[in-house]
């Protein structure tokens, strides 16, 4: 687990130091995306701002990308390996309303949004509200 780690730091060329490594880690571990307010639990003898720095590191070298889910807290998720720039803007995400997690559905693809003229789209977020299948 520790070289995977070093080496998804390596690919997206962030030093590895003992905190990122550590919060890479839960992150990878998480099977849902995780909030700073999830990260200070964890981590309760880190300071937040470091903590929110971090996420901030790897969000810059697409290493996760953030979520708005409409919940008021920011999420964070694990990009996938293949996962190159932008591509935040091409999976539903979908949150629980039972056990307000939010889940990357990966293999769904935003649907094509056809817009009027003179409207560029830049980013797409797409929330599907429902029971996931752990609550359901
Ligand atoms: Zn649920
Ligand atoms: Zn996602």
């Amino acid at each position: 687990m520790k070289e995977k780690i070093d080496r998804k730091l390596e690919a997206k060329s962030i030093k590895p130091t003992a905190m990122r490594q550590l919060i890479l880690e839960y992150l990878m571990e998480s099977r849902n995306a995780v909030s700073l307010a999830d990260l200070e639990d964890k981590f309760d003898y880190a300071d937040r701002s470091t903590l929110f720095r971090t996420l901030k590191t790897f969000e810059k070298h697409k290493l996760i990308h953030c979520i708005e889910d409409g919940t008021g807290s920011q999420k964070y998720a694990v990009c996938l390996d293949a996962c190159e720039v932008d591509h935040e803007d091409f999976h539903v995400h979908f949150l629980c309303e039972k056990c307000h997690q939010t889940y990357c559905l990966y293999d769904v693809e935003v649907p094509a949004i056809k817009l009027p003229s003179g409207f560029t789209p830049e980013a797409i977020n797409l929330i599907v509200k429902g029971v996931c299948h752990a609550c359901r």
